[in-house]
C-alpha cells in the first residue's frame, strides 16, 4: 500500500487555512472518496508527491501541461524572462509574439485580448457579446462549463429549454433568468430557443468538443447549424475553446471540425501552466474592446510576461507532428482499455476528440449531460482508487477528460494499460 503521511498532515493543516484545504474545489478529490494528494515537483510525464510517491500524470493540471511537467525550453525562458522583470504594467514585445501566434493558428480569431484565466476570457467575451448586439440573453448548453462567472454557473431548470437556475447560491436569479440552457446536441431545442427568444440572443457559447461532463464530442452537424443559425439571427457565435484550444489539434476544435465562431476563448495550453486565458474573434466585433471602443474590459497582470513566455514556448512546440505523436498514443491507450474492459466485462463507452480522451462505465452511447450521468460512477471511484494505488493520476472525477503530453512514452500507456487490466479485474 502506497503511504500518504506527509500528504495528509499538509492536508489537515490546509483545511482550517482554505475551504475544502484547497483553492479549486475538484482538487478536494470529494467525487472519489479520498484526501487530496499533495505534490512537490513535476518532470515530463511524471509527478511526485510529498512522501515520494510517482505517479503517470493524465491530468497534467488540468490541461495547460501539453508538454509535460516542467518543459526545458519553457523552463530556461522563464528562467530568462524572470532575471527582467515580472510585471511592468506596459506592453512587451512577447504579447505580440503569442498574439500572432493565436492569430495565426486560430481561424476565427483576428484579434485578441489577453486575460489572466479561463474564467476571465468567458465573462468578457460575453460582455463583448452583448454590448455589440445590444441584446441581454444567452444560449448555453447543459454539461458546459465555462467557469463560475454568474451569467454562466447556470444549471438547466426543467423541461427541454429552459431559463436558467442559479448554479450557487450568490447568483442573482435576475442573471440567471438571462441564461437559456439547454441539453448538448440537441438541435431541436437550439432551434425552439431561436424561435423563442431570438430577438434578444446575444451569443450562443458552447464547448465544441465538450470536456467538463467527460469528453462529449458534437455529434455530425451539430456545430454547422449551430453556424447557420446565429449567422442568420445576428447572433455573436462563441466557442469556448479554453480546454480544446492547441490540445483537440493544430488548429485547435474549430480547425478539426471546419466551423469557425464569430468569437472564441482560450485558456490552458495558452499558459503553458502559468495563469492565462484569452478571448478574441472577428476584428469588427473586438474593436468595440476598450480603449479602441465602448466595451470596458481591463487588467493589472493581463499580458504578464512570464505567463507570455511560457505560453509562447508551449504553443510554439506544438507542430502538427506532435499532435499526431499524443494521437498515436492516445489511439493505443484506447486499444488496451477496450481490451480490458472486454476480458474483465466491464461495461466501457469511450468518447474521443483528437488527444480529448473520455472513459465512462456504461456500454450506451454518451452524447449529453443525461447520458453522462448514468455512467457507474461508482465503479468509478473504485477503480480510481486502484489506479492511484498502482501510480497512475487522473483526473478525481468522471465528468473529467484525460490528457497526455508529448512527454508520455510507449512505456508510460503500456504501463498504465497493465494498471487498468489489473483494477478491472478486481472491480
Ligand atoms: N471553460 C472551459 C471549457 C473550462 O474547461 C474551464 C476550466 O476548466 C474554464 C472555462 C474556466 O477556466 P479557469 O479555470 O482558467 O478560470
Amino acid at each position: 500500500m502506497k503511504q500518504f503521511d506527509r500528504s495528509s498532515a499538509a492536508y489537515n493543516k490546509a483545511v482550517d487555512l482554505m475551504p475544502g484545504g484547497v483553492n479549486s474545489p475538484v482538487r478536494a478529490f470529494n467525487s472519489v472518496n479520498m484526501d487530496p494528494i499533495f505534490m512537490e515537483k513535476g518532470k515530463g510525464s511524471k509527478l511526485y508527491d510529498l512522501d515520494g510517491n510517482e505517479f503517470i500524470d493524465y491530468v497534467l493540471s488540468f490541461g495547460p501541461l501539453i508538454l509535460g511537467h516542467a518543459d526545458e525550453k519553457v523552463v530556461e525562458s522563464l528562467k530568462k524572462v524572470t532575471e527582467q522583470g515580472t510585471s511592468f504594467g506596459t506592453p512587451t514585445e512577447i504579447e505580440n509574439h503569442l498574439a500572432e501566434l493565436v492569430i495565426e493558428r486560430v481561424p476565427s480569431i483576428e484579434m485578441l485580448r489577453m486575460v489572466n484565466s479561463g474564467t476571465e476570457a468567458t465573462m468578457s467575451a460575453l460582455r463583448v457579446a452583448r454590448g455589440y448586439t445590444g441584446r441581454d440573453k444567452i444560449l448555453k448548453f447543459e454539461g458546459n462549463y465555462h467557469g463560475h462567472g454568474d451569467s454562466l454557473l447556470i444549471k438547466a431548470g426543467s423541461g427541454v429549454a429552459t431559463l436558467g437556475l442559479p448554479d450557487s447560491p450568490g447568483v442573482p436569479a435576475s442573471i440567471a433568468q438571462n441564461t437559456i440552457t439547454v441539453p448538448y446536441n440537441d438541435l431541436e431545442s437550439v432551434r425552439y430557443v431561436f424561435e423563442q427568444y431570438g430577438d434578444d440572443l446575444a451569443a450562443v457559447i458552447i464547448e465544441p468538443v465538450s470536456g467538463n461532463m467527460g469528453v462529449v464530442p458534437p455529434q455530425d452537424g451539430f456545430l454547422q447549424e449551430l453556424r447557420e443559425l446565429t449567422e442568420n439571427n445576428g447572433t455573436v457565435l462563441i466557442f469556448d475553446e479554453v480546454m480544446t484550444g492547441f490540445r483537440v489539434g493544430y488548429h485547435s476544435a474549430q480547425g478539426h471540425f471546419g466551423v469557425t465562431p464569430d468569437m472564441t476563448c482560450l485558456g490552458k495550453v495558452i499558459g503553458g501552466g502559468l495563469p492565462v486565458g484569452a478571448y478574441g474573434g472577428k476584428r469588427r466585433i473586438m474593436e468595440r474592446v476598450a480603449p479602441v471602443g465602448d466595451i470596458y474590459q481591463a487588467g493589472t497582470l493581463s499580458g504578464n510576461p512570464l505567463a507570455m513566455t511560457a505560453g509562447y514556448e508551449t504553443v510554439s512546440s506544438m507542430t502538427e507532428e506532435a499532435y499526431e505523436g499524443i494521437n498515436k498514443k492516445v489511439d493505443r491507450l484506447i486499444e488496451g482499455y477496450e481490451e480490458a474492459a472486454k476480458a474483465n466485462n466491464i461495461p466501457l463507452t469511450v468518447n474521443r476528440a483528437g488527444s480529448m480522451v473520455g472513459f465512462f462505465f456504461t456500454n450506451d452511447p454518451v452524447i449529453d449531460f443525461e447520458t453522462a450521468n448514468a455512467s457507474n460512477l461508482e465503479m468509478f471511484t473504485r477503480y480510481y482508487q486502484g489506479m492511484i494505488e498502482e501510480g497512475i493520476y487522473l483526473p478525481p472525477s468522471q465528468f473529467e477528460g484525460l490528457f497526455l503530453s508529448t512527454k508520455h512514452t510507449e512505456e508510460d500507456i503500456e504501463k498504465t494499460i497493465r494498471a487498468a487490466e489489473k483494477v478491472f479485474a478486481s472491480l
